[in-house]
């Protein structure tokens, strides 16, 4: 792969920049400041034929159109939401990403914030460390996760995984998605709204697209209600956000816990003073075994491509 030029757009892990710059010749884009960085990819636009991004930078209309010896696109992430995959198609660039690697660690951090907002985790964890369990007395009472009705927007296989867990803690499952999964044995809503109203924690496990922007909204919300609790390791435009901070506020929704924001990494500063909230900065996929699996299969893409062999993980 010496030959391959790749441009790395952000410093995503130490391991895959590393085998990259050991393996192929490696653009770092981060380290030119931003009112240079078009500069730097027209300059070595000859060399550059993939880029590798991930869920916070991946490649945008304007840098494939600035790269006219692209061949590839290999994301270190599922969720292609920041790659304009028709331009890709139109241009003819392969793209892949690192599905079923990660889909563990996501699932068991979709059940972890659920059990840490119900039971209050977070909250009573400060309560401890800051001596008001010596001087207030016990904590208040909280909720409980077992046998709560799990709705999972987006049955697919972080949704799927999500699932079979909630089950093992006897949660009846239900979903939605534009279509029925039949086989599953999980109640299907082809209606947003009636799932919303039907459950008590909602799920968001869906890919960012068109049009499921903002599929949070606030009439979703309100169908979850104040004894609803809304759980998304999705993506942050999921969800409107003013919309949850204003229901959270208003006492029209019971909780939130969440990994992902729709201006990461920033974060409604109105959520840091609620205790019905759980905040983690999108960690979904951050262990040291998921993120090598990641690495693995982002290098195995590059090099199938490279030797001209059938990519493991293609989307086009
Ligand atoms: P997947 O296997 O492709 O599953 C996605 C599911 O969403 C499918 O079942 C699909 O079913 C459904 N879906 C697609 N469009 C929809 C729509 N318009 N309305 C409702 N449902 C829709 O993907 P995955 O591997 O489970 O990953 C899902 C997403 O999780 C990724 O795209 C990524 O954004 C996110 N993610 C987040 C983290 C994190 O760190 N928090 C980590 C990994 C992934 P239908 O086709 O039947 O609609």
């Amino acid at each position: 792969m010496e030959s391959l030029g790749v441009l790395l757009t952000f410093p995503m892990n130490a391991y895959l920049e590393s085998e990259l710059a050991r393996r192929c010749k490696l653009f770092r884009l981060w380290e030119t400041p931003p009112e240079r960085r078009q500069e730097f990819i027209r300059s070595n636009a000859a060399a550059i034929r993939a880029i590798v991004g991930n869920s916070h930078a991946g490649a945008d209309a304007d840098t494939i159109d600035a790269l006219p010896k692209l061949e590839i696109v290999s994301s270190f992430s599922v969720g292609l939401d920041k790659v304009d995959l028709d331009k890709c198609r139109e241009r003819g660039i392969r793209v892949t990403n690192t599905p079923d690697v990660l889909t563990e660690d996501v699932a068991d951090l979709a059940i972890g914030l659920t059990i840490a907002l119900l039971r209050r985790i977070c909250v009573t964890d400060r309560f401890v460390r800051s001596g008001a369990w010596a001087t207030q007395g016990d904590y208040r009472l909280t909720t409980r996760f077992n046998g709560k009705t799990i709705g999972i927007i987006g049955l697919g296989r972080i949704g799927m995984s999500v699932a079979k867990r909630a089950e093992a803690f006897g949660c009846p499952i239900s979903y939605y998605s534009r279509s029925e999964k039949p086989n599953t044995g999980y109640k299907y809503y082809s209606n947003l709204l009636d799932l919303a109203s039907n459950c008590h924690v909602l799920i968001v496990a869906c890919p960012l697209t068109d049009e499921t922007r903002h599929i949070v909204n606030r009439d979703v919300l309100d169908a979850l209600g104040p004894k609803g609790v809304l759980v998304n390791i999705g993506r942050g435009p999921h969800v409107d956000e003013p919309e949850l901070v204003a229901a959270l506020r208003e006492g029209r929704l019971g909780g939130a816990a969440l990994d992902v924001y729709e201006h990461e990494p920033h974060v409604p500063e109105e959520l840091f003073g609620m205790d019905n909230v759980v905040l983690v900065p999108h960690i979904g996929s951050a262990t040291n075994e998921t993120r090598d699996a990641m690495a693995d299969l982002v290098l195995q893409n590059l090099e199938a491509h490279v030797m001209n062999k059938p990519l493991l993980t293609p989307v086009v």
